[in-house]
C-alpha cells in the first residue's frame, strides 16, 4: 500500500512539473488559436493581437505623412496619434531628450513579409516571439510606434536617458508601453521597451496608473 501512495505520489510530481515546464509552449497556450476578426479597426482601443485580427484590406482613411523632425524616413500615422505624438516629442525636446520615431504605420503586406523573413531565417517558435504574424501587428492600426533615444538604436531604447521619460509620461500624452516586463504571457509578446501604442490620453492614464496591458484593460471594461 505504501508502495502504491509512493508511485502515485511521484507520478503527481512528475506531471505537475511536465505542465508548468510546458504550459509556455505553444502547445498549451491560447494564442493564434480562436482567432476572432476585428469588427472595429478604427477604433482608438482596438485591441489587435495574437487572437484578434485585422482584416488584411484594413488600411486606416486618416494616415499623414510625418515630418523628419519626428520620424527616420518617410513614415505614416493616424492623425490622432501623430497630433498628439508631436507634443509628446516637442515637451521631451525641451528637457534635452531626443526621441524619433523608427517605426509607425505598416500594412499587412509590409508585415508578412517580415514574418516570413524571420521564419525563413529563425524559424517559427522565434519569429512568434518577436513579431506577429499578419493581421496580428498593431502596426497596421496606424497607432503603434517604435522610438529610439538619444543612443539612435531602438533595440537599446531602455538604455538611452530617454526611456524612463517616456515610460513615465508617455501616458500624458495617450501613449502606453504596450508590451510591458512580465506580462508576456498576456500580451503574446516579448518585453518590447521601444513600442508604444496611442489609447488616447484617458484610457492611457487608466492603464498606466493601474498598471495595466491593453488586453487587461479590455476585460475590465468589457
Ligand atoms: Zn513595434
Amino acid at each position: 500500500m505504501e508502495k502504491l501512495f509512493k508511485i502515485i505520489f511521484y507520478l503527481s510530481l512528475f506531471f505537475l512539473i511536465l505542465f508548468f515546464y510546458t504550459r509556455n509552449l505553444s502547445l498549451f497556450n491560447h494564442f493564434y488559436k480562436n482567432i476572432k476578426e476585428i469588427k472595429n479597426p478604427n477604433d482608438l482601443d482596438v485591441l489587435v493581437n495574437k487572437n484578434n485580427r485585422l482584416n488584411k484590406y484594413y488600411v486606416p482613411s486618416d494616415l499623414v505623412l510625418m515630418d523628419l523632425r519626428y520620424s527616420k524616413e518617410n513614415k505614416y500615422l493616424r492623425e490622432i496619434a501623430y497630433e498628439n505624438y508631436k507634443k509628446l516629442s516637442d515637451d521631451a525636446a525641451k528637457l534635452g531628450y531626443k526621441i524619433i520615431i523608427t517605426s509607425a504605420y505598416r500594412d499587412y503586406y509590409y508585415q508578412e513579409n517580415l514574418y516570413n523573413y524571420y521564419v525563413k531565417e529563425k524559424g517559427e517558435d522565434y519569429a512568434d516571439k518577436c513579431s506577429a504574424r499578419p493581421g496580428h501587428s498593431e502596426h497596421q492600426t496606424g497607432l503603434a510606434i517604435d522610438v529610439m533615444g538619444s543612443n539612435n538604436d531602438y533595440n537599446l531604447f531602455e538604455d538611452s536617458k530617454e526611456f524612463s521619460w517616456m515610460i513615465n509620461n508617455s501616458y500624458k500624452y495617450g501613449f502606453i508601453l504596450r508590451y510591458p516586463k512580465g506580462k508576456e504571457n498576456i500580451t503574446g509578446f516579448k518585453y518590447e521597451p521601444w513600442h508604444y501604442r496611442y489609447v488616447g490620453k484617458d484610457i492611457a492614464k487608466y492603464i498606466y496608473e493601474k498598471n495595466l496591458t491593453l488586453e487587461e484593460y479590455k476585460k475590465r471594461t468589457n
